[in-house]
């Protein structure tokens, strides 16, 4: 009797092919390998010969748009990045993001962060992940200066279109953190991040929730749109993604910031409304401790399973099906608990 012996499996967490980057100018595809940059600085096109436009700390995939004033006013990284550290919307954010990582994308070696920013919610990607590849996008080389800063290694750095991520099958984990709805075409950007995404592979993505809060504030961040309830999960869904854990997050102070946003919105352009906008991006100290301990009483709600209907964002977790495997080991690959999604959190 012969035992066949079966080889260890390699280090690869969803035991996938590597992934491929595209050419942004003829499609053509070439495998990433395991540790290098997703875009070397040096990269060619192998059939076409297109080169890369280098950008100082990073390459830019789309600079024609890179100075376009068209989702993000361009002078708001500057005003971001001041009032990020210790507020207590974009700390406690931060936290819920590791948590959810840790828990749906434990082992997640390919990370990409759509939107980047100034470099806020890297903090909690490496966090939960000081082993994983990271690559941060934004469309804005300013916001990626801003972000650089925050990050001088450990990170690579890519201007990029979240329109035409460029990429197949190679990443274990996406984060696109109130990114989506400054994009008018936003089931574009799901089925990029879906191509993109290895099989298993995981996004986490934060939005604003409910239109009638909608406000200056809106309008000033530049968004297309505040979803509605189950709105997104219901477009993943519509672009092949599985959503696997779903929740509101500014869930408890939905009363008041409902109060701010109606009170602003009686008189939108003028300078009361601005002023509460301002107000919420630089709450008095002592406001701001409170609201921090507001919200880290709502992430123990969350963290026992209370289902939160209604807050000023929604957070939804999805996955990109397996194809062939069985819904059982897309639990297992995806490497954890994955809770089934009950459409009536939505
Ligand atoms: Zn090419």
């Amino acid at each position: 009797m012969t035992s066949q012996t079966i080889p260890p499996k390699q280090h690869d967490p969803l035991g996938v092919d590597r992934g491929r980057r595209l050419c942004p100018r003829c499609g053509e595809s070439d495998g990433v390998d395991e540790h290098s940059p997703l875009w070397p600085k040096d990269w060619r096109c192998n059939d076409c010969g297109f080169a890369l436009e280098p950008g100082g700390d990073f390459v830019r995939l789309a600079p024609e748009l890179d100075e376009v004033d068209d989702g993000f006013a361009l002078d708001g990284f500057a005003q971001l990045a001041a009032i990020e550290d210790g507020h207590f919307w974009f700390t406690t954010r931060n936290a819920l993001i590791a948590w959810l990582i840790r828990r749906y994308a434990p082992n997640a070696h390919r990370v990409l962060e759509i939107g980047c920013g100034t470099g806020f919610t890297m903090y909690a990607l490496r966090d939960a992940l000081p082993r994983a590849t990271i690559t941060a996008s934004e469309l804005h080389s300013r916001g990626l200066a801003y972000a650089h800063k925050r990050h001088p290694a450990g990170v690579e750095f890519v201007q990029m279109d979240a329109r035409h991520i460029y990429l197949k099958s190679a990443l274990d984990l996406i984060g696109a953190f109130d990114v989506l709805e400054h994009i008018a075409d936003d089931h574009r950007v799901i089925e990029q991040i879906n191509q993109a995404l290895k099989p298993g592979g995981i996004l986490i993505a934060t939005v604003p929730q409910h239109p009638w809060l909608w406000s200056s504030a809106d309008d000033l961040a530049h968004h297309q749109r505040r979803y509605r309830r189950g709105e997104l999960a219901a477009k993943l869904r519509d672009r092949g993604l599985r959503v696997v854990y779903q929740t509101s997050f500014a869930a408890l102070v939905l009363p008041l910031l409902a109060a701010v946003r109606l009170r602003g919105r009686q008189s939108p352009h003028d300078s009361r409304s601005l002023e509460m906008a301002e107000t919420e991006a630089r709450p008095l100290p002592i406001v701001n401790a409170a609201l921090t301990s507001v919200f880290m009483v709502e992430h123990t709600i969350r963290r026992i399973g209370m289902p939160l209907p209604f807050g000023g964002s929604q957070v939804v977790v999805a996955t990109k099906a397996t194809g062939s495997l069985p819904n059982k080991t897309q639990h297992a690959v995806a490497g954890a608990c994955l809770l089934p999604y009950k459409a009536s959190h939505g």
